[in-house]
């Protein structure tokens, strides 16, 4: 079993997941879904973020399999990596 897998009749490939995870595991497969690094069983910390990002519900984590209760730190990080990357852009 894959350590991470979408529900792919909800995932609406936003990417949220991709971006948000602190050890980079997830990339996107062929069909524009998420899929797990070939590494990502080594790497994965099990923190969950990309799981809490998931505002459709559509990501399954073999480990972090529901949402957490509050999802305040993933939303918090992602938002950072929002605003950083918009600074990047705008110093181009
Ligand atoms: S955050 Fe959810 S909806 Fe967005 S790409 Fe990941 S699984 Fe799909
Ligand atoms: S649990 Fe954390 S480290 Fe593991 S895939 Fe999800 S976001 Fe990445």
């Amino acid at each position: 079993m894959k350590l991470i897998s979408p529900d792919t009749t909800k995932c609406v490939k936003c990417y949220a997941c991709t971006e948000v995870c602190p050890m980079k595991v997830i990339g996107i497969s062929a069909s524009g879904f998420p899929e797990p690094k070939s590494y990502a069983y080594r790497l994965c910390i099990n923190c969950g973020y990309c799981v809490d990002i998931c505002v459709f519900d559509a990501l399954h984590h073999k480990v972090r399999k529901q949402r957490s209760s509050d999802p305040g730190a993933a939303i918090r990080r992602y938002e950072e990596m929002k605003k950083k990357r918009k600074s990047e852009q705008e110093i181009k």
